[in-house]
Formats: C-alpha cells, structure tokens, sequence
C-alpha cells in the first residue's frame, strides 16, 4: 500500500485547458472551471498526478496551484496532442466503450 493508493486506481479525467480533475467515472459536465467542453477532459498519466500531489501535499487536487502545476507536466509531457500519446481521450458521444490495455 503506497500513499498514492487512493487515485493510483482511479482515472483521473483532466481539462486540459484549466487542470482541473473529475476522479471517477467520465464527467458527465462541461469543466466547473472554465466551463470547457465536457470532450476536452482527457485521461492523464499517473505518474503526473502523482507529482503534483507531492509537490503540493497540504492543498486540495484542484487547488489553483495544483491545477497550474498539472498543466505545465501535461504540456511538458505532451499529452495534449491527443490521439495516442499518453493519455486517453474522452470518446465520442457515440457511447464507445473504454477498453484498458
Ligand atoms: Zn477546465
């Protein structure tokens, strides 16, 4: 059992435009933010969340500090480019199942 366990198991849907994490299941809403279309959440990798919540331990996931460290190590690594970099993206409205592999 690590600390990180809690979100370690959990998919962490991510705006990418404000940072701001929806845990659980795909959001349902446009961002609480910044009002973004629900499509621009994608699926980031663990290891980025994982950083941001040792470098701000005491501060909420969705803290504003939070959210503006997230966003540089989503752009550092990439994952904006959608398709198939690190993260996932939202399917479409057609109701495609995501498959883990
Ligand atoms: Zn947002």
């Amino acid at each position: 059992m690590t600390k990180y366990e809690p979100y370690m198991q959990a998919l962490l849907w991510t705006c990418k435009h404000c940072g701001f994490v929806y845990e659980g299941g795909q959001p349902k809403q446009n961002c609480p933010i910044c009002e973004s279309y629900k499509t621009s959440f994608i699926d980031i990798p663990q290891h980025i969340e994982a950083e941001v919540r040792e470098t701000h331990p005491d501060k909420s996931f969705n803290h504003a500090d939070c959210r503006e460290l997230r966003k540089k190590l989503m752009d550092e690594h990439n994952v904006y480019s959608s398709n198939r970099v690190a993260g996932r993206v939202l399917p479409s409205a057609s109701g495609t199942n995501i498959k883990p592999s």
